[in-house]
């Protein structure tokens, strides 16, 4: 028996099913047709096949509000589609989820879902992957739509009905099972699977419905908040710094006593900033803006890794080796997030310069005169400059915008759902999954894999739970 048919296995045993019939033409709901829920329409075919159930015995019906299904793996990664991240699941989840909590929740579903298990499931299909240097996964294509294309075929092999066009707006549940109504119309399920995603990037379909409907159903809910989102400023950046980008450099913010840093490559905007490290921090600046406790200031250290002591023996040593060089082509020359902070460093051709642009911010910053050369340093002009290189201040944070957030934080609380199973604690037989789930992956494929893997393990439990197996010996393949 090979991992996964054990995998079932266990599952079964574990849940002391009976041998015995099914119970009669069950039927499976689920509310959204994104990545979550396909693959749990997927993943619940599998298992029922798996079983010995006949199709026409289990009826998988998706709810779609959308027209088509998947707006969001469309869309994703710049029309790319960032599927997942390459490594092993411990290296991925320590890399993709932050916050131990969260990490610990979506571990179980990762494992009974890998991102290897992801590839083979879209190799079946046509999709060859590339991986890029930083892990990355994309499909070899480069097309988000080949994804998704894939994803439909698989869900329309698994005889699952898609009904789009229809926005769920209501869940009953009784002892007899539950009632999804969407507008005039109603549904009747013996199981129930919310996967409607987050709250942001509404133009996708995706507007908190599955979190509201959970929460009517009784389930806490942290409030939504941007994440993986541009920060917009109070003041607009200056002109002349709109388009730089500041490479490897570490965005840090600060508001009261709060402080937290993320290290890589920002992009500064027509209204603040953007680019990676920038997507990566929005999460604790939207929750310190949220707090309302003050402004809320971001920084930018252009030195990561050294302290002022350091920075400021290189400039000292900079100057007495190079004292007539004006100050601002020591800065234009000068390495950005160096490795090493020696007096060759600018010599050993570094991967990039402080540009131009900032170079004169800089100096505008610690007061220093266009023309100044570095041996007329003053002691107070080079701490100011060493401290404005340390902490230089971007702007303080006006807003971070839902809308534009390539994902939401909060949502449904993970201590109401079992993360073994994805299944309320609450009420048997409903199933959450996915982004509407109170966790936010970094970027990097990590909310897509996390989107697939909580769908896969909540289509597969939800299955096992309806069905009554005939022997533990039969699974999926
Ligand atoms: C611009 C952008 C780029 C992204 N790029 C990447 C990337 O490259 N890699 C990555 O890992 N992640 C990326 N993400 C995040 C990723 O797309 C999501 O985390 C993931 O799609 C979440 O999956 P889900 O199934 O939970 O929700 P979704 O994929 O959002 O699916 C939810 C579905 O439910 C439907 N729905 C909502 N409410 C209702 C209702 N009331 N009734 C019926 N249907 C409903 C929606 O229309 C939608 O189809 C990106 C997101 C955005 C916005």
């Amino acid at each position: 028996m090979n991992n996964k048919r054990a995998g079932i296995a266990n599952e079964l045993q574990s849940k002391k099913k009976r041998p015995g019939a099914l119970i009669a033409s069950s039927v499976l709901l689920i509310v959204g047709a994104g990545a979550s829920g396909m693959l749990a329409a997927i993943s619940a075919r599998r298992t029922a096949r798996s079983l010995g159930v006949a199709d026409d015995r289990f009826r998988i019906v998706l709810l779609e509000r959308n027209s088509r299904p998947g707006a969001k793996i469309a869309i994703s990664g710049g029309g790319h589609c960032n599927i997942t991240h390459d490594g092993p699941v411990d290296q991925l989840l320590e890399k993709g989820f932050l916050r131990k909590s969260e990490q610990r929740f979506v571990r179980h579903s990762v494992y009974r879902f890998t991102n290897g298990d992801l590839l083979a499931l879209l190799g079946r299909y046509g999709v060859t992957t590339v991986t890029r240097e930083d892990g990355r996964v994309f499909p070899a294509s480069g097309r988000a739509g080949d994804v998704l294309d894939a994803f439909r075929r698989m869900v329309t092999d698994s005889s699952a009905e898609i009904i789009t066009g229809t926005r769920v707006d209501g869940l009953d549940i009784s002892s007899q099972g539950f009632t999804v109504r969407a507008g005039s119309s109603s549904f009747n399920a013996d199981s129930v699977i919310l996967a409607a995603g987050g709250a942001s990037w509404g133009s996708a379909g995706t507007t908190g419905d599955g979190i509201r409907l959970a929460a009517a159903a009784g389930h806490r809910a942290a409030q939504t908040m941007p994440a993986l989102a541009p920060i917009f400023f109070t003041v607009a950046p200056k002109t002349e710094l709109v388009g730089v980008s500041l490479r490897g450099i570490e965005l840090v913010v600060e508001s009261g006593s709060d402080s937290d840093a993320k290290r890589g490559d920002v992009l500064i905007s027509h209204r603040g900033v953007s680019g990676p490290a920038c997507l990566s921090l929005s999460r604790s600046v939207a929750e310190f803006l949220a707090s309302g406790r003050g402004a809320v200031r971001i920084m930018v250290d252009l030195f990561p890794g050294h302290d002022e002591a350091a920075i400021s023996a290189f400039v000292l040593d900079h100057a007495a080796r190079h004292g007539s060089q004006m100050v601002r082509t020591f800065l234009q020359r000068c390495p950005l997030a160096p490795g090493r902070l020696t007096a060759d460093a600018e010599a050993t051709a570094p991967a990039s310069t402080i540009p131009n642009a900032f170079a004169v911010e800089i100096m505008r910053l610690a007061e220093i005169a266009d023309g100044q050369v570095m041996s007329g340093l003053t002691r107070e002009q080079r701490r100011a400059l060493v401290s404005i290189l340390k902490r230089m201040p971007l702007g303080n944070v006006r807003k971070v915008p839902l809308d534009k957030a390539e994902v939401s934080a909060g949502g449904v609380s993970l201590s109401e759902i079992d993360p073994k199973s994805m299944e309320s604690r609450l009420h048997p037989r409903l199933y959450c999954c996915g982004e509407m789930l109170d966790y936010a992956g970094e970027v990097g494929g990590f909310n897509l894999q996390a989107a697939f893997s909580t769908g896969w393990t909540a289509g597969m439990h939800a299955t096992l739970n309806l069905l009554e197996a005939k022997s533990p010996q039969t699974a999926q393949e």
